[in-house]
């Protein structure tokens, strides 16, 4: 009986532990459950807010939550922070930039590989016509139709400012545009407006054209006076030097206005009217004219180049007959001058070799100046103006072509011109 009854105190304790624990897991799971269900709907809720304020770029004010997912938020809060100055330093550096952009007076492009408008300043706009809200990134040959600015943009020089006329409404503004690389992929351009000195230049070239027929004028009459009475005998010796020295001083005069005239047409030419000649056949012309009033010296020459060449054949004329006049003046009359046309790798050079008075060493960096004279007796003697090199050194950077000379004094000069083709 007792053990019965042990039995059956036995098996409901069994029963209840096994209704206990079942009940306890249930209830566990429930409360489990219930607890990952709310953490999972903090997470999402917290991690939806976190979201909407990073998305809200000038919202500092972080949310609050608890645990973990504060320290997240911190971090992103100072990231925020140090990024939303950083923003702001960069905007106030823009504006900056853009209000002393505004204030420069020359015209400044960013173009790309593409030949597309990046940015330009309002100087830019006003200057090209542009308006960069409506251009940007347009390229540049849709919005500047102008065939002279668009070639020189595909094929810049970047050691000189090329200058174009551009058509505004009802004038013509004269621009000067100069090319600089900027990183790999783009240029930079800097446009200046130079109508007032293009005009400036245009009146200075007028005055000196017309003060140079004006002067030609009156010469030609008093050399014509002088001429006639410079043969007339006279009794006072006095008077027979007077009129030499009128007349020689008249000639003198008379190749300084010829060559101040010349400078001023070299200088401001615009074109170059060039066609394909042999320069060896302008030397041996300009020589056939000149060796035979000058047969008292020793000549020698060398041709070797016997290519065309495209070139200006007055320019050529000017360049040789200058060097090689230059060693007539400057040689003994039986002096020696030897003139040769020799083949380069990529060109030829022009040269002329004399045993005259040379060159003092110091001095030979000057003599391509205007006006510039080694010594002031010697043009007086030669009739020379001075200008005679500086008009061949303008000439030359037609030709992208290099003076070089050698001297001494008392020995002699050579003087070598190279051409690249
Ligand atoms: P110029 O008309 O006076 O000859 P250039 O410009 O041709 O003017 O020459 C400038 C100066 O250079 C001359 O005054 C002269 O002193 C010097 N010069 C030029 N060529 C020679 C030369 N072959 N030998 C010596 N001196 C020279």
């Amino acid at each position: 009986m007792s053990n019965q009854l042990f039995k059956d105190i036995f098996f409901k304790i069994v029963i209840f532990a096994n209704c206990y624990l079942f009940f306890g897991f249930v209830i566990t799971f429930i409360l489990f459950g219930i607890f990952f269900f709310f953490k999972y709907y903090y997470l999402c809720y917290a991690t939806l807010k976190t979201n909407d304020w990073l998305n809200e770029t000038s919202n500092l004010k972080a949310p609050r939550f608890d645990g973990y997912i504060s320290k997240l938020i911190i971090s992103i809060y100072k990231k925020k922070k140090f990024d939303q100055e950083l923003s702001q330093q960069h905007s106030q550096s823009f504006h900056k930039f853009e209000k002393l952009s505004k204030s420069i007076p020359d015209g400044i492009a960013l173009i790309n590989q593409e030949n597309a408008l990046i940015w330009c300043n309002s100087s830019a706009e006003r200057l090209l016509s542009l308006d960069l809200k409506l251009d940007r990134y347009k390229k540049i040959n849709y919005i500047i139709r102008n065939e002279e600015f668009v070639s020189y943009i595909k094929n810049p020089s970047h050691d000189k400012p090329h200058r174009i006329n551009l058509k505004d409404k009802d004038s013509i503004k004269n621009l000067e545009v100069q090319v600089i690389p900027y990183e790999t992929d783009q240029i930079l351009l800097i446009i200046s407006d130079v109508t007032n000195l293009v005009v400036a230049e245009k009146e200075r070239k007028e005055f000196l054209s017309d003060i140079s027929h004006e002067l030609n004028t009156p010469l030609t009459i008093i050399q014509g006076y002088v001429e006639t009475i410079k043969d007339f005998e006279y009794q006072d010796s006095f008077v027979t030097k007077a009129i030499n020295h009128i007349h020689n001083q008249s000639i003198r005069m008379s190749k300084l206005i010829n060559d101040i005239a010349l400078v001023n047409k070299i200088e401001y030419a615009k074109k170059l009217n060039l066609e394909l000649i042999k320069p060896c056949e302008v030397l041996e012309k300009v020589l056939d004219e000149i060796v035979p009033v000058y047969n008292k010296k020793k000549w020698s020459s060398e041709i070797e180049f016997k290519s065309s060449f495209s070139a200006d054949k007055e320019d050529l004329i000017c360049i040789f007959s200058n060097l090689i006049n230059n060693s007539i003046k400057y040689t003994d009359t039986s002096g020696e001058i030897k003139v040769s046309l020799l083949k380069t790798s990529n060109g030829f050079i022009f040269k002329v070799v004399d045993d005259g008075i040379g060159i003092a060493k110091e001095n030979i960096k000057k003599i391509t100046n205007r006006f510039y004279r080694e010594d002031q007796s010697r043009s007086s003697n030669t009739g020379g103006s001075g200008l005679g090199l500086s008009i061949v050194k303008k000439i030359l950077e037609k030709y992208n072509a290099k003076l070089e000379v050698k001297s001494d004094l008392g020995k002699g000069s050579q003087f070598m011109i190279i051409f690249p083709l």
